[in-house]
Order: structure tokens, then sequence, then C-alpha cells
């Protein structure tokens, strides 16, 4: 695959996969022919173009990225290449105290939960 499609400027998304389905998401449904889940190695090789071009603050998106395998050894593979400020982007869906305990060990500066609604009645519809 061409391991820049997969980079926005400073985000990378590392996965296509998402343990929700939202209604209004087309992501993965629009987007299959465009996106791919990236190998290990296109992860890998994205993190290393980004370091290169200095860029200091790497948002991790998905899809969800907690359903990465292995998505903490490549906040530390990044944290390691010297970008400083490291967010994920999470539905929170997977946020258990086992979870919770890795990303307050890993090198993230900074976690974004995406909360679509506080109503609960739209909740269960999306
Ligand atoms: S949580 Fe985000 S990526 Fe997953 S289905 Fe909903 S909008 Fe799409």
């Amino acid at each position: 695959m061409n391991m820049h499609q997969n980079i926005r400027k400073d985000l990378i998304r590392t996965t296509i996969n998402c343990n929700a389905n939202c209604l209004f998401c087309n992501f993965a449904k629009e987007n299959e022919t465009d996106f791919m889940n990236p190998s290990d190695g296109d992860l890998y090789a994205m993190i290393d173009v980004l370091a290169d071009q200095h860029v200091s603050h790497l948002v991790f998106s998905g899809g969800e990225p907690l359903v990465r395998e292995n998505i903490f050894k490549f906040i530390k593979y990044a944290a390691n290449k010297g970008i400083k400020k490291l967010e994920m982007q999470t539905n929170g869906l997977l946020l258990d105290k086992s979870t919770l305990g890795l990303l307050k060990k890993s090198s993230l500066n900074r976690l974004f939960i995406s909360l679509h609604t506080n109503n609960k009645y739209i909740r269960t519809v999306i």
C-alpha cells in the first residue's frame, strides 16, 4: 500500500476497524477502497516519516485505535522517535480499568473522547 495515504498532517489512521457502528459514520463504508488497514510496518514507516518531518504533535486515530492490536507499542515508538505531543482519539468504549492503566503508563499526553450525544434516546438510536 501507499503509506502516505493514511497520513493526515499530524494524524495517523491506525485502523479502519471500529467497535461501534454509528449511523452517521460512513468512514469505513466509503473509504474502503482508499484506506486499508496499515500493517505494523506501514505504521512504523508513517511514524518515521512524520518524525523526520519534525512533527511535534501526532494524533493516533482510526476507526477506533484501541481495537488496533499493540497500539501502545506504536505510541512508545513515536515517543522514542522524539515526537513530544501524542494524542489518541477514541470513542471510549474500551476504556476499562485495565486500558486506563495502560494509557496512564504510556507516553500519551492527551486523550480525545468523542461523545456524540448526552441524550439517552439519541444514544440508543445512533
Ligand atoms: S465511533 Fe467513530 S469511527 Fe466508530 S463508527 Fe462511530 S463515528 Fe465511526
